[in-house]
């Protein structure tokens, strides 16, 4: 099959860009957020409310797909998209974080890395043309190379070795290429040094890839660490290709990095916070279990205009959670995946008219709490309108792709 990748700038409003990804799975706007679909699924959502959300582009995960069920069950089913029945882009990142993070009595060596598999202790082995292999076998539109990604807190001399050996493997993913691939985006590492980060930056831009992500972020180091990582990578990589942020974050995190020129985001954060009971809105954080919601018949987000938010109270999503209901878990990410893909929808349009910085403040104004400066927890202050005050609002005009 014919593979189609593009990437366009459509605007640019200080450092902060609105780009637009063409695939042979649609058009993917950017900034982007992407669910997390780790096992060919995004918990609790069905492919159709995925669209009927926004989204536009998702993650699966390579390490998981490969233990569970395979990659040739996926590629037998004609690929992701067929397996589990979702037409808009796949990215699929290339096992390397799940490998350091998740399986047990892992061995790295030049060649790649040897693992044993966290649910059942098989062996297996991945080197850069493996995770090549399989990625290609799930046939995702964008897939990642293979790298390493040490812990933050690794000693510099060990930084700097996996850093080369993340070099010459991005090297040797990109020799293992054959025509019809999905598009090989590479990866930065370089833990928290700027000249390592320099350096796998040139090194990778020198392959001249089709895009590039910032990996081994938010891993533990503080906030003005990661954001002066991003500061300083973004400048490195190319302006006219896409810079994947990988596993970040928040919606604080997001306008931050948009601000410093980053296209693509993808986090469990929105659908594992969401089957915690932990709802985003634009007054911030809140907990949907308190006993504060139980008689509180507004929605969870007066001005939001997902499908939770249109029919159910709080009141209503607390009983859910209260009684282990499955629906709460629906109900909940539904509301949590929209309101950032619909973020992100905000930002662009921010970005477009030229008023990003203008955008953040107000955003985060209403969001954080000014003595903290962390997410507000209670939505006392700025959610006072009940349901029937609520704008009318149709949910299928507001895909990102139709703006
Ligand atoms: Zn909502």
């Amino acid at each position: 099959m014919t593979r189609i990748f593009d990437f366009n700038l459509v605007h640019r409003d200080g450092d902060a860009r609105v780009g637009r990804i063409l695939t042979s799975h649609g058009v993917v706007e950017t900034p982007v957020f992407m669910p997390v679909g780790t096992q060919a699924t995004v918990k609790a959502m069905t492919p159709e409310e995925l669209t009927q959300i926004g989204s536009t582009m998702i993650l699966a995960n390579t390490y998981h797909l490969h233990l569970r069920p395979g990659e040739q069950v996926v590629h037998a089913a004609g690929g992701l998209h067929s397996f589990m029945n979702w037409n808009g882009a796949i990215l699929t990142d290339s096992g390397g974080f799940q490998v350091y993070s998740l399986a047990q009595t892992r061995k790295i060596t030049e060649d790649g890395v040897q693992f044993q598999s966290h649910i059942d202790g098989s062996r297996h082995f991945f080197t850069p043309e493996r995770a090549i292999e399989i990625q290609r076998a799930l046939g995702p539109d964008i897939m990642m190379a293979f790298d390493e990604c040490p812990p933050v807190e690794s000693s510099r001399e060990y930084l700097q070795q996996a850093n080369e050996r993340t070099i010459r493997w991005a090297r040797r993913c990109r020799d293992a290429l054959q025509e019809g691939d999905p598009t090989l985006f590479g990866i930065v590492q370089g833990g928290l040094h700027k000249d390592l980060r320099a350096k796998c930056a040139e090194a990778l831009v020198e392959l001249d890839l089709p895009g590039y992500a910032l990996g081994g972020l938010q891993l533990g180091e503080d906030k003005d660490q990661f954001l002066e990582m991003v500061s300083h990578t973004t400048p490195l990589l190319p302006s006219d290709k896409p810079r994947y942020l990988m596993g970040v974050g928040t919606p604080l995190d997001f306008l931050e990095t948009v601000e410093r020129g980053v296209d693509m985001f993808d986090c469990v954060m929105p659908t594992r916070a969401g089957r915690n009971a932990l709802l985003f809105t634009r007054c911030g954080r809140m907990n949907i279990r308190k006993a504060e919601f139980t008689n509180d018949m507004k929605p969870v987000d007066p001005e939001c205009g997902c499908y939770t938010c249109q029919n159910y109270s709080r009141a209503y999503l607390r009983h859910l959670f209260v009684a282990q209901e499955i629906l709460a878990a629906r109900l909940a990410t539904t509301h949590n995946l929209f309101f950032f893909i619909d973020l992100m929808a905000r930002i662009r349009e921010a970005i477009r008219s030229g008023v990003f910085q203008q955008f953040k403040r107000e955003f985060l104004t209403r969001y954080l709490n000014p003595n903290s400066g962390a997410p507000h927890t209670t939505p006392a202050t700025c959610c006072r309108r009940s349901r029937n005050e609520r704008p009318v609002f149709d949910l299928t005009n507001e895909t990102p792709s139709c703006e």
